[in-house]
Order: C-alpha cells, then structure tokens, then sequence
C-alpha cells in the first residue's frame, strides 16, 4: 500500500519549508521531500534581507546570522555608505533557516524525508504518485497526494517533464567563502551589508561582504545577467579572490576557510513560468520569484508559498482546480516592479561604464539616506530617489541655465561697455 498525502512538497527551500510548515498548520497531512541529507550540504545562499521578513514569517532569532544597521557600496573609484541608527537587516543562516522550517513542519505533524530525490510522477485515480530515490541507497519509494508542490527552486523538477516546455530562462550564477577573520577585520564589516559594483570588483553583476557571527565574514561574487563579454572574462571564484587579498588585504595566514558554496538561479524574464498545471503548483525559485535586481530571493520564495497555500487549502476543501488565481494574484502584485527591475539589472550589469555607475552610485549618495534607499533596493520603491535624483538634476541644471544666462548678460554688458567707449 502507498502512504497517502494531502499534499507532498518536493524541496525543502524557504518556499517548500515554509509551504510544508503552513499547510501543516492548517491540520493537512503533509510530506516535505529534499534531495540533500542535511541543509548544511547546499548552504548556498548569502540570505541578506531586511528586518521585515522577521516578522512577515515569524521567524525567531535562531535563524539570524548578524544583524546590519549600515549599507556601503564599493565602486571602482569611491566607496558610498549609508549609515543608519538602528538594525535595519539581517544575514541569515541559511542552512538554520530551512532546518527551523522543515522542524516547525514536523511539529505541526508533518513528515519530512531528508536525502531523497524526486525522480517522476503518475496519475491515478485522482491523485499524483511521486518517485523518489534514495540518494545514498538507490533504493525506490512512491507516495500519493492529492496535490503536488514544485519548490525545486531553479530546476524546477516536477513541473516540466520535458526540458524543453521550460520557458526561455536568463542564467545567473554566485559563488561564496565563509572565512573566519581576526575581529578587528571583522569589527570594520559586522555592521554593514557591503557591496561591489563596476568592472573592478565585479563583472556583469556583484560582489559582496556579509558578517555573519564570531568573527565569520560570506565573501562572494555574482554574475547576474550573463551574456556575451566584451571584456576579458574573470570567474567568480577570481574576483572573490580578488576581494579576499586585494581589497580585504588577507594572506592566506590571516583567514581560515570554512566553506565554499554556491548556486545558480535561472530567471524567466516577466515571469512566464507555468504556476499550476495538473495537479502541482509551483512555487519559489521555480516561478521565478527570485528579484532580477539583487538577486534577493528568500522572502518572495517564501511570500509565494504562502500565497499558494491559500488557493491550495481551498482546492482541498472543495475539489475545484481554480489556480489561475494565483498566478494572476502573484503577477498583479509583482510583475511591474520585476520588469522594472529587469530592467534596471540590464542597464547596471551590462551597459553602464564604470563612470556611469559611479555617477549614478554619487547623485543617490546625495539624495538619499538610508531608508530611502532600503526602499529602493529592497521595496522596490524607485519613485522615492527617482524624485529625489530628478530634483538634484532639475537643481544642477537650472544652475547651469543660470550661469550660461549670467555669462551671456557678463558678455553683454562687456560688449555694450565696448560699444559705448567707441
Ligand atoms: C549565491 C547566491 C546568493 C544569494 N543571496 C541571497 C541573498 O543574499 N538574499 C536573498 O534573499 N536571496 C539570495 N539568493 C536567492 C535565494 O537563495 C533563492 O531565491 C531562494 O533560496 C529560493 O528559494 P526556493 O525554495 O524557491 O529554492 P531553493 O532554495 O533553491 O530550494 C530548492 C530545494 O529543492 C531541492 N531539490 C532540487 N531538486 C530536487 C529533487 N529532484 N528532489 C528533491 N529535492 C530537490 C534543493 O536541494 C533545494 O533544497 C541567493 C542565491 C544564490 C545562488
């Protein structure tokens, strides 16, 4: 006999974690499925947000790698920083983020199958059988579900049987050191969430230093949109280098390396991914729910999974297959600010020239504190520095019409003085 479930959840990401610890709540006999034996083994992502998903998911402080009060942003020339009063974010610790999900799950009564992975689906009777295998073993398992959760993140496994009813999908690609420091390198970062932009630090895209706890600083280097180079091509692991001996000025005596990890994320420009279809709803990484500016990922991941437990919870309640609500839902709600933020990335990772970016890095500088540009980087709240850089340019050109004006009277008056000593 096969174990039967309302609702099997393959992956166990901040989507499929918080999916699995939502439906769970809801009194649903939940299965939460991941590939890997423990989640300190693909501890990919840096997980730097603000503080606001702290209390959106209810997340405890456990989770919480460092808190950042600071933001600084390192171009090639000058470096901008922002500083704030107060924790205005949080790096997380991702491999404790998706472990407090899976046991919150389990508390609610869900089960949670470490170490196996999603192989192909059947339908019967109404319900969708699911393959698994045993990664260390090889051994084979099936179980039934009403209802399917793909929070594969970018492979997005079980909705697409075949590769090739993927949509068209932008690549980008991170890797990351977690290296211990001496505390007073440590001290200068354990505030600030730092950047790199311009084609010194980064390429097509950014670096950064992270603080975590004791003295543990995430170095990384990202690549977020990837297209044909222009310039001489440096690997991520290069310029992360790069930032470790060069910019942190570290030997290889001053820093132990804890880790190395890393991922890619694969990003269906204006989000044309399938969101339902036969019985599997997709969430995460998988619709695309990663934002193609900073490649912050985690809270809509997770803000998807809520959204789709509702439409889900009503399916189960009434039988009726109404998901196209959600994909409208999530649309409405995203898509504009995804576009615009499409196509900002276009611009900043692949256009502009290092002068560009630190032309634009310095009027933000000017107009902006910290919480203005939170709300740009993080909210999405362009308008608010928009405005701000508009009233600096509007202010610096009608600056400049005034001197073209007081040259132009200056050589006037000359020219009338000339005149009137003839
Ligand atoms: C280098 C890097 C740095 C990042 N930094 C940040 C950041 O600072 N802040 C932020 O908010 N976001 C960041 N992100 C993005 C963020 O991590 C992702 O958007 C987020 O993890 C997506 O969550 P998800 O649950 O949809 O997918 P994932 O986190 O990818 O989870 C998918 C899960 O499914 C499992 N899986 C895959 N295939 C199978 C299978 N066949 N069977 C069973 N299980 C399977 C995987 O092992 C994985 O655990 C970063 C990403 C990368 C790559």
């Amino acid at each position: 006999m096969i174990k039967e479930y309302d609702v099997i959840v393959v992956g166990g990401g901040p989507a499929g974690g918080q999916s699995a610890r939502n439906l769970s709540k809801k009194g649903y006999k939940v299965l939460l499925v991941e590939k890997f034996q423990s989640f300190e083994e693909n501890n990919f992502s840096s997980a730097g947000m603000t503080l606001a998903p702290m209390t959106e998911f209810n997340l405890p402080d456990s989770v919480v790698g460092s808190y950042w009060e600071n933001l600084g942003i390192q171009c090639t020339k000058e470096l901008y920083t922002w500083k704030g009063k107060e924790n205005k974010g949080v790096v997380l610790d991702f491999g404790r983020l998706r472990q407090f999900l899976a046991d919150d799950s389990k508390k609610h009564g869900a089960d949670v199958l470490m170490g196996h992975k999603y192989i192909k689906k059947e339908y019967k009777e109404n319900s969708v059988i699911t393959h698994f295998q045993d990664i260390t073993t090889k051994e084979n398992l099936a179980y039934k579900a009403k209802i399917v959760i793909d929070a594969t993140g970018p492979l997005r496994k079980v909705m697409y049987d075949d590769r090739k009813e993927e949509p068209e999908l932008v690549v980008a690609t991170g890797i990351e050191y977690l290296i211990k420091v001496k505390k007073e390198v440590y001290d200068v970062y354990k505030d600030t969430l730092f950047f790199f932009l311009g084609y010194k630090w980064a390429q097509n895209g950014y670096s950064w230093i992270f603080a975590m706890e004791e003295n543990i600083l995430k170095v990384g280097s990202g690549k977020l949109y990837i297209h044909e180079e222009t310039k001489e091509v440096r690997s991520m692991k290069q310029l992360t280098e790069k930032v470790i001996y060069e910019y942190l000025k570290l030997n290889k005596d001053d820093y132990e390396l804890l880790d190395v990890h890393g991922g890619t994320l694969r990003y269906s420009t204006s989000i044309k991914d399938t969101f339902y279809k036969d019985k599997i709803v997709a969430i995460g990484d998988a619709i695309s729910t990663v934002n193609p500016l900073g490649g912050e990922g985690i809270r809509y991941a997770m803000q998807s999974a809520d959204l789709a437990a509702e439409y889900i919870d009503k399916y189960l309640k009434n039988g009726k297959e109404n998901f196209e609500g959600y994909r409208k839902e999530w649309r409405s709600k995203n898509l504009l600010s995804w576009q615009l933020c499409e196509l900002a990335a276009r611009r900043v990772y692949t256009k502009y020239s290092d002068t560009q970016i630190e032309d634009r890095m310095r009027a933000y500088h000017k107009v902006s504190d910290i919480d203005v540009i939170i709300a740009s980087l993080f909210d999405f709240k362009f308008s608010k520095i928009y405005k701000r850089v508009g009233l600096l340019y509007y202010y610096l050109l009608s600056n400049r019409i005034k001197n073209i004006f007081k040259k132009k009277t200056k050589k006037q008056l000359r020219k009338k003085k000339i005149k009137q000593r003839k």
